[in-house]
């Protein structure tokens, strides 16, 4: 147990028997929806209410790489149909393809120097996928904007750029994520985590992945290299 009378292990078995009866006996994918709630659900349960200075139209952070497990990526794709018009998906899917290309490849501090921003971020600075937005993303909360600004500029410094967050928010969606991973494992899902704008395009372009996954069949490994 921590300072914060947090123990991260108490909760990853908690958190695990709440996820086991979802993935374990072959899940659907409704299944894998219900599992990424119950970890927000468990990770809000510690921070709901804590500050943060985050909020609409602040796109900061949004220049990071971002991983995601393939639950995520499959949830995000399945909300993407639903959610955009056909031409509106076709234009997004445009983006993407872009953005496998070459901005997966870069490293944070080229993604900044560049100012290359993550695929889903919109011209107004709002995060197109928010209610499905991945774990690592709501696990970052910032409680000063104007550190987030100056660290995430892209100006060459040999300074430590500091932004001063919320520790506990970031450690309990970290925590939930392992919990996922570990619990995919067990029931021999593909546990292996991807880009973010890279995973999401592949179950936009090949949705039989899904059934892939879900028959725990290991997804082909080019996803990781083209
Ligand atoms: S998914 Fe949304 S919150 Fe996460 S980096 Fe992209 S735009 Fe930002």
């Amino acid at each position: 147990m921590d300072a914060t009378g947090w123990n991260p292990d108490a909760f990853a078995a908690q958190l695990k028997e709440r996820l086991e009866p979802l993935l374990s006996g072959g899940p659907r994918q409704a299944h894998l929806g219900k599992a990424l709630q119950t970890c927000c659900e468990a990770a809000e349960s510690l921070c709901h209410g804590r500050i943060m200075a985050c909020g609409a139209g602040c796109p900061h952070c949004c220049v990071l790489n971002v991983a995601v497990l393939l639950p995520e990526a499959i949830i995000i794709a399945d909300w993407l149909h639903n959610a955009l018009l056909p031409a509106e998906l076709a234009v997004l899917k445009k983006t993407l393809a872009l953005h496998r290309c070459w901005g997966r490849w870069m490293d944070d501090e080229e993604r900044i120097a560049k100012k290359v921003t993550c695929p889903f971020l919109d011209l107004a600075g709002s995060c197109l996928i928010h209610p499905v937005r991945p774990l690592a993303c709501r696990g970052v909360s910032s409680l000063d904007r104007a550190s987030c600004r100056e660290a995430l500029a892209p100006v060459l410094t040999d300074e430590p750029q500091l932004v001063v967050t919320d520790l506990l928010r970031r450690a309990a969606y970290d925590e939930s994520f392992r919990a996922l991973a570990e619990l995919l494992k067990v029931y021999w899902l593909d546990a292996r985590s991807i880009e973010l704008g890279s995973g999401v395009l592949a179950f936009l372009e090949e949705p039989a992945l899904v059934d892939h996954f879900l028959g725990a069949r290991r997804l082909p490994d080019e996803l990781w290299r083209a």
